[in-house]
């Protein structure tokens, strides 16, 4: 244990040099050039505007089940040139490749350097060695991630699993810098903030998990709330008191599920299309999102238009169906 612990200060320690050498690199400024005072002005204008331009970009808007063109539950929050990520399910890396291919570089690999963990399901936590070392292998140097109880340990026992990958990279011919990879279980409060986002995290009804949790994003252009996994919270009420864009999982009641007493077991742990119609009433979001959408009736998938339907009975704002990659 004690020895482990030294191990991953040497990791800091070693990423946090070759970090300096390499944002000492970025911050040298070619000699011998000048721009007109004009355009530098234009320039600086836009640039503070994409200093603090804000999307939300739609990973993975799945549940556990594997539909191919709903990947594990991953969000990312995208203010000016940085990413953060809600959550890691299985596919979190891949889809944001494909997200930076289709313009929004901030997500390439490498730029995956903080996220946000709503609760330990597998289908929001499957992604996780992937998010720990593709990036790291790409070239990523640090990874930090805030989370519930249980995140720590979580951590400690992928790097643990990974840990003769890691040895044969660092220590082989691939010469690969130390992973860094940082933890932190956190409790309901804001657990983040920089120059461009404050992150609060607040606690959410799931079931039987001691703690879950939904996150509010304050960004110099949006206040977005997510609600991770969740039966209707109160919280969630708060905490959208107003937002421009919440993003809330929902259920059709007309879908089944394969377990003894799944409507029990839906009534504790997720919220039902007019159970999320009444939380848009309260709240009066900009946009309502919906994802993880878990909807499979007796005829297979239920579509978008009876989920849309379900929820338009009593909810007349805006709302949309959310899809993997897409952007609001
Ligand atoms: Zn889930
Ligand atoms: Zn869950």
């Amino acid at each position: 244990m004690q020895k482990e612990r030294y191990r991953g200060i040497a990791w800091t320690a070693i990423a946090a040099l070759m970090l300096f050498g390499w944002a000492a690199t970025l911050g040298s400024v070619p000699a011998g050039r000048s721009e007109s005072p004009a355009r530098s002005q234009s320039k600086a204008q836009n640039s503070s505007v994409e200093k603090t331009q804000t999307k939300v970009v739609l990973l993975g808007t799945g549940t556990p089940r594997p539909y191919p063109d709903r990947s594990g539950p991953a969000t990312a929050i995208v203010v000016g040139e940085r990413a953060y990520l809600v959550d890691f399910g299985p596919g979190v890396v891949r889809r944001a490749a494909a997200a930076a291919e289709k313009g929004t570089p901030q997500l390439e690999s490498t730029n995956l350097k903080i996220a946000f963990l709503t609760h330990l399901h597998s289908d929001h936590t499957a992604g996780y060695p992937d998010l720990i070392l593709t990036p790291w292998v790409m070239g990523r140097t640090e990874l930090d991630v805030y989370g519930p109880e249980g995140l720590e340990e979580m951590t400690k026992h992928v790097l643990e699993a990974w840990r003769r990958d890691i040895a044969i990279r660092t220590t082989g011919l691939e010469q690969r810098h130390a992973l860094v990879a940082r933890a932190h279980d956190v409790k309901p409060g804001v657990v983040y903030q920089d120059e461009r986002v404050k992150v609060t995290a607040f606690r959410v009804p799931h079931g039987q998990w001691p703690e879950a949790f939904g996150y509010r994003f304050d960004t110099p252009g949006k206040s977005i709330v997510i609600s991770g996994d969740t039966s209707p919270s109160e919280e969630i009420v708060a905490h959208c008191q107003p937002c421009d864009v919440l993003i809330h999982e929902v259920y059709s009641p007309e879908s089944v599920l394969g377990m003894p007493d799944y409507k029990t077991y839906r009534r504790k742990y997720h919220t039902s299309t007019s159970e999320l119609a009444e939380i848009a009433n309260r709240t009066k979001p900009g946009i309502l999102v919906v994802y993880h959408t878990a909807g499979r009736g007796p005829h297979g998938r239920i579509p978008d238009d009876q989920l849309l339907r379900e929820i338009g009975k009593t909810y007349h704002g805006k709302v949309v169906i959310g899809h993997d990659l897409e952007i609001y």
